[in-house]
């Protein structure tokens, strides 16, 4: 599981990152200005940093050139709209790329992805019970044999992988699959787990859970 360490003051901002890329399945820790951040980046070992530049005590561009001295971690600077000149700077001083604040978290996240993969510290595979999930290629094997899923099956799956022994709400599993607001009659969410649970030999570890909606339990 990847651990990524976000260096951001504004707390609104910082926890609503936290929340998504939990659910991506990262591992995060918050941090509000540069010098803590300096404390942590030395103490603790993160795969990816999240680093605003405008930051209290030390700021952004100090903290990156501090970084770059102690290790290799990738770092993406999230910037303010039209600070272009940031942008360049950051760039030259090392940072891996930026986001431009307000952004939409599926960027970031896109954007963090693109830079694991290319530190190669993606974690390609990941192994339930007696199934192997490829994330990268999006292929699933049961005991060493491949199963075909569809797109939506392979998404569910990801899902109730990256959060699993956690129940998800229906409606939230919905909008994160489908990318829609989630239909109260609709059955489709519930076809799909169905689906999954015969082709993958799950029905006993993907539970359903009573007004809530379901959870992998492994
Ligand atoms: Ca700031």
């Amino acid at each position: 599981m990847n651990k990524i360490l976000i260096v951001e003051d504004e707390i609104a901002i910082s926890d609503l990152i936290k929340i998504e890329l939990e659910m991506k399945g990262y591992k995060c820790e918050t941090v509000y200005d540069g010098e803590k951040a300096a404390d942590y980046l030395e103490s603790k070992k993160y795969d990816l940093v999240l680093l605003d530049i405008m930051l209290p005590n030390v700021d952004g561009y100090e903290l990156l050139k501090y970084i770059k001295q102690i290790s290799e971690i990738p770092v993406i600077f999230l910037t303010a709209k039209n600070q272009t000149i940031d942008k360049i700077n950051g760039l030259n001083l090392g940072a891996d790329d930026y986001v431009t604040k307000p952004f939409e978290v599926r960027e970031l996240i896109a954007r963090i992805e693109a830079v694991l993969r290319r530190y190669n510290k993606v974690n390609e595979t990941q192994k339930i019970y007696n199934i192997e999930v490829n994330v990268v290629a999006r292929t699933v094997k049961k005991d060493g044999k491949e199963v075909s899923l569809t797109p939506k099956e392979f998404d569910l799956l990801e899902l109730l992988i990256q959060n699993k022994n956690f129940a998800l709400y229906r409606e939230t599993m919905f909008e994160k699959v489908w990318g829609e607001d989630f239909e109260f009659e609709t059955r489709t969410l519930d076809l799909h787990i169905q689906r999954l649970r015969k082709k993958l030999d799950l029905k006993d570890k993907i539970k359903t859970v009573y007004k809530i909606g379901y959870m992998l339990e492994v």
